[in-house]
């Protein structure tokens, strides 16, 4: 299947072709985020046999809790995507959306950890809110698929 999408990192040593991306951008507003991205992570969501990565060789990845990674390129810095850490290599990558060189018809939908959000930024528009207690709900009840 042709990709759909195609991506880069800023310096380009890490390109992206990338098959059955999701539209619908979720922002996070947890403390990782914030600090790893400087702000949130605006991030889309793609399976994890949707994506092609060319320079993987550049790819860098931080464990930044117990239960998932943040890839980053090792030579400009740019957050590439965050992966739940499971066995076989089966998770689903929450890719971020600034990476795409065509952002056309997608829209940011949802915000997460919420109440973490600092009062410095909102986004304007209509987007689902759910809290932090919320979202690892969610995970708890169905675990990654
Ligand atoms: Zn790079
Ligand atoms: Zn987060």
């Amino acid at each position: 299947m042709a990709a759909e999408h195609t991506g880069h990192c800023l310096c380009g040593a890490v390109r992206l072709q990338i098959t059955g991306l999701n539209p619908d951008v979720h922002a996070c507003h947890c403390e990782n985020c914030r600090r790893h991205s400087g702000a949130c992570t605006m991030t889309v969501i793609v399976p994890h046999d949707g994506v092609i990565v060319h320079g993987a060789e550049a790819v860098a990845t931080y464990q930044s809790s117990d239960w998932a990674a943040r890839s980053f390129c090792s030579r400009c810095g740019s957050g590439l995507w965050y992966r739940f850490t499971e066995p076989g290599d089966q998770a689903d990558y929450f890719l971020s959306a600034g990476l795409l060189d065509d952002l056309t018809g997608l829209k940011l939908t949802q915000e997460i950890y919420f109440d973490r959000k600092p009062d410095t930024w909102a986004f304007a528009g209509d987007t689902e809110k759910l809290t932090g207690a919320e979202v690892e709900a969610l995970y708890a009840a169905s675990p990654k698929e």
